[in-house]
């Protein structure tokens, strides 16, 4: 009888009582990386079952067919503020789905601008897509084409405060995506990051990433790109993304691939495997139009003096 009454008692008590609000569990289904895999059974073609947006009209990745994109002037060259100067309190970490590096709280924030945006974009963190063999990795094709790795070093639109905020707005969210061509030689660009990845084999670990500036990771040519609107390409999927896929090329090498390949994910009671194939079929374009900037002069990294000297010009023009 007590136990009834205790029982009653119970489940009369909002679920807040608990400090676990009903938009908390839906919050961390949603990240719960058990939910969803590239697996077959809980892969890609089932998560719209799981996360409606998946199923929506906006959605990435996309094959970039050349000979249907549409040539726009305006797309002009990205500002990069502070890309050069080194990620000094970064992490990277393995969290079941990627490799991930976030900026630490005492890194200044890493802000794009122009690239035929209208708003600023602060970075967040980057992660890769990569393939069981190099074939195959990339989320992006070109003309049916796939690389072995695509890098995405995602941004936050500055007008809004939070990640939160920007999550639920069209324009919420910039991602760079960066193609990976094989190569015979390493990159030595990227041994900063392979050397971290021995130590962060098993998921859920997370170390320091150590000194790396992000323009060592981006192509030499930044223009021209590809432009178009578009969604996360993990759950849940939120049609939220200005995407931007450079033209050019980072070389990567077979053997540096193999340490992406050595990285192991866990699926509840099975014994960990590797983490590689973490990538999402092409979407349906939907009538979306894909634009391509002009080959344009690739401005790269705007430094403070180059900024005095053409501002002292324009005081002279
Ligand atoms: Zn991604």
């Amino acid at each position: 009888m007590l136990r009834t009454v205790l029982l009653s008692f119970l489940l009369l008590l909002p679920l807040g009582t608990f400090g676990v609000s009903l938009h908390d569990i839906v919050k961390r289904d949603a990240k719960d990386h058990h939910n969803w895999n590239y697996e077959e059974k809980t892969g890609p073609k089932h998560w719209p079952e799981m996360f409606k947006k998946c199923g929506g009209s906006r959605q990435s990745p996309i094959d970039i067919q050349n000979s249907e994109v549409d040539l726009n002037d305006e797309l002009d060259a990205f500002e990069f503020d502070n890309y050069d100067d080194p990620l000094e309190d970064a992490t990277i970490e393995n969290n079941g789905h990627t490799v991930q590096i976030s900026p630490g709280p005492k890194d200044a924030p890493r802000i794009i601008d122009e690239g035929g945006m209208d708003d600023k974009y602060q970075f967040l963190q980057l992660h890769f897509h990569w393939g069981s063999d190099s074939k195959k990795g990339s989320e992006h094709l070109i003309d049916g084409q796939r690389f072995p790795l695509e890098m995405h070093l995602v941004h936050m639109n500055t007008n809004y405060k939070t990640k939160e905020k920007a999550s639920t707005k069209e324009d919420g969210l910039a991602v760079l995506a960066v193609l990976f061509k094989l190569s015979d030689k390493d990159n030595p660009a990227l041994e900063p990051i392979i050397d971290k990845l021995d130590d962060i084999r098993t998921e859920g670990s997370k170390v320091d990433m150590g000194d790396f500036t992000l323009e060592s990771l981006l192509p030499d040519d930044m223009m021209p790109y590809y432009r178009y609107e578009g969604s996360l390409t993990t759950p849940p999927c939120s049609e939220i993304v200005t995407w931007t896929i450079f033209k050019d090329f980072v070389p990567i090498s077979e053997k540096q691939l193999q340490q992406f390949r050595n990285v192991k994910e866990e699926d509840e009671g099975e014994a960990p495997e590797s983490l590689v194939d973490n990538f999402r079929m092409p979407q349906p374009l939907h009538g979306r139009v894909i634009e391509v900037s002009g080959e344009g002069n690739s401005a790269g990294i705007i430094g403070p003096s180059v900024v005095m000297v053409l501002s002292a010009l324009s005081f002279l023009l």
